[in-house]
């Protein structure tokens, strides 16, 4: 085969993506293939009419409650029907999802609601107290709306809507045409970007729009596609597979969450042809002592949101004959931005694999980010392309740090090969990766200082098998305290949600930093590093 078939540019030509509203990829799978199966949870089984009727139902529903362009909605949902359909029905009347972790505590509910400023959110009923201890505590005075799963008011919230009721009392016609642009806000998930507290990515209709189509002409998927879905829908990994699956008119599996044992029996009984992954699934999948026939009509396992180790890659690919397809991306890309050809005669599985379509890389060096640097050299990874975020949420500094001249700075360090393929090396940005959640350090250690013991503390992953990374605490104690590490960690993970889980705490005279008060990070990884070395 020639070199340059393998050219990023000839393999991934450029393609016209439509300026529609986001709803409008589903509406248009809908008059494709009206009968199609489009969601499958448990034993409910919706069409792609049904989908679009209940998209329709909430959307009015929305509107009748007052919600108008521009307000958000938060989603504090695990994986379930209804988080796609209040996406998609938010989308059609121009309010912004701001997707919430539904393994959140209190203070991160709190910061994330105040944060956005939400006029409404959509819980799940057994995630109400959590709301309900937020409220009593704190006042919230745009949420004016709680709408919770099931089709009963909940005990002692009586203002509460059931979702069973916007759907039963509103109409199943198109919702009042609220004009949208492109570039309207449709989405604010929160990551931590390159530094601080997490923050709210501004992703517009046309940046999903364009990503989940991005993601659908890369991966070629069809209306015969049967798509598992366990990864969790508030990660834009998610909201991208859910969408993006419902743009090309197949059918997907919903699951709450990852069971490895329920994934292969539903992978048999639905014949499932994408598999979509993290790392440490693809470990426990290459490690599991169980036969994985059941996953016969798989045709691509599909990882990303982590750094894929090949090796168990290949042990997968080996037990069960399935291609392993890597991709990589971040929230502020909506988020896929590289993925690794499907042909197996082209996959190079440390790579990261091609941009995809109308998606432009460039490595520059880590210093300045100014001057760009040849096949080879390891350097930040800048991106350009219609799925590249407006930016930050109230935070014009971060999102001047992170867009420069219309280049997504990804704080991710890489190279690219002779032939276009990149590979992730390292990550310049603070962010920690615990099985492809991210944390941010500042979170934490902002939870830390809160500690009447605790004088200065700083963050960083430390590396895990199985994980991944984990955080690990450096702390500088108040003089005449007898806290232990073990304290300290308890007081962390009993405030955040759990896999931002302190692993270790290290006491430490003081905390490495410049003139300006930025911590030296680095400096406490090569301590750590050598402290690793040396057991
Ligand atoms: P998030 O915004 O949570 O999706 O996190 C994005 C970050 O996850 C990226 O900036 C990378 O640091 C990391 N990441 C995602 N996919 C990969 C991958 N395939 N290989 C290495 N790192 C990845």
């Amino acid at each position: 085969m020639p070199e340059k078939m393998f050219a990023p540019e000839l393999f991934r030509p450029p393609v016209e993506f439509p300026e529609v509203p986001y709803d409008h990829l589903l509406r248009r799978a809908a008059e494709r293939n009206p009968d199609g199966r489009a969601i499958i949870y448990h034993d409910l089984s919706l069409t792609y009419r049904e989908v679009v009727s209940m998209v329709n139902c909430i959307a009015n529903g929305l509107y009748n409650l007052g919600l108008r362009k521009g307000e958000r909605l938060c989603i504090f949902t695990l994986n379930r029907p209804e988080y796609t359909i209040t996406f998609i029905a938010a989308a059609s009347i121009g309010l912004v999802v701001s997707p919430m972790n539904p393994s959140y505590k209190e203070r991160e509910i709190a910061y994330q609601l105040e944060n956005s400023e939400a006029s409404a959110i959509l819980v799940q009923r057994e995630l109400l107290p959590l709301l309900q201890a937020v409220l009593a505590q704190k006042s919230l005075p745009n949420l004016k709306h709680v709408i919770v799963t099931g089709s009963h008011v909940p005990e002692g919230m009586p203002q509460a809507i059931p979702f069973g009721r916007l759907l039963r009392e509103s109409s199943p016609k198109a919702p009042p045409t609220v004009p949208v642009d492109p570039d309207d806000l449709l989405a604010l998930p929160y990551s931590s970007g390159t530094t601080g507290l997490p923050k709210g990515t501004m992703l517009t209709h046309r940046n999903l729009v364009s990503n989940n189509l991005q993601f659908t002409t890369a991966l070629q998927t069809t209306f015969t596609d049967v798509a598992l879905l366990f990864l969790p829908f508030y990660h834009i990994y998610g909201v991208m597979l859910t969408g993006g699956f419902l743009a090309c008119g197949a059918t997907q599996i919903v699951m709450e969450r990852f069971d490895m044992l329920q994934s292969l029996e539903l992978c048999e009984k639905y014949n499932v042809t994408y598999y979509f992954a993290v790392p440490p699934i693809i470990l426990a999948l290459a490690n599991a002592p169980i036969d994985l026939s059941k996953l016969k009509s798989v045709k691509y396992i599909f990882s990303g949101a982590a750094p894929l180790a090949p090796e168990p890659a290949r042990k997968v690919q080996e037990k069960t004959g399935i291609q392993v397809v890597q991709g990589y991306g971040l929230t502020e890309a909506s988020p896929l931005t590289h993925a690794q050809p499907k042909d197996p005669a082209l996959v190079r599985l440390e790579s990261v694999g091609l941009p995809v379509h109308n998606t432009e890389q460039k490595i520059v060096d880590i210093e300045t980010g100014t001057r760009e640097l040849p096949v080879g050299e390891d350097g930040e990874i800048i991106i350009r392309g219609p799925q590249v975020m407006k930016g930050y949420w109230k935070a014009p500094e971060e999102t001047a740090q992170t867009l420069r001249d219309g280049w997504l700075y990804t704080g991710d360090i890489g190279h690219v090969d002779e032939d276009g393929y990149t590979y992730i090396v390292d990550r310049k940005k603070e962010m920690i990766k615990y099985k492809g959640f991210g944390i941010a350090p500042a979170e934490i250690e902002a939870l830390l200082l809160e500690h009447p013991a605790v004088m200065d503390a700083a963050v960083i992953p430390v590396p895990d098998p199985e994980a991944g990374e984990v955080p690990k605490g450096f702390v500088v104690l108040r003089p005449g305290q007898s806290v232990t590490p073990d304290d300290l960690i308890a007081f962390v993970n009993g405030r955040l949600a759990g896999y931002k889980r302190l692993g270790f705490v290290e006491f430490i005279d003081s905390i490495p930093k410049v003139a300006s008060g930025k911590i030296l990070r680095r400096e406490l990884k090569e301590r750590e590093r050598a402290r690793r070395a040396a057991e």
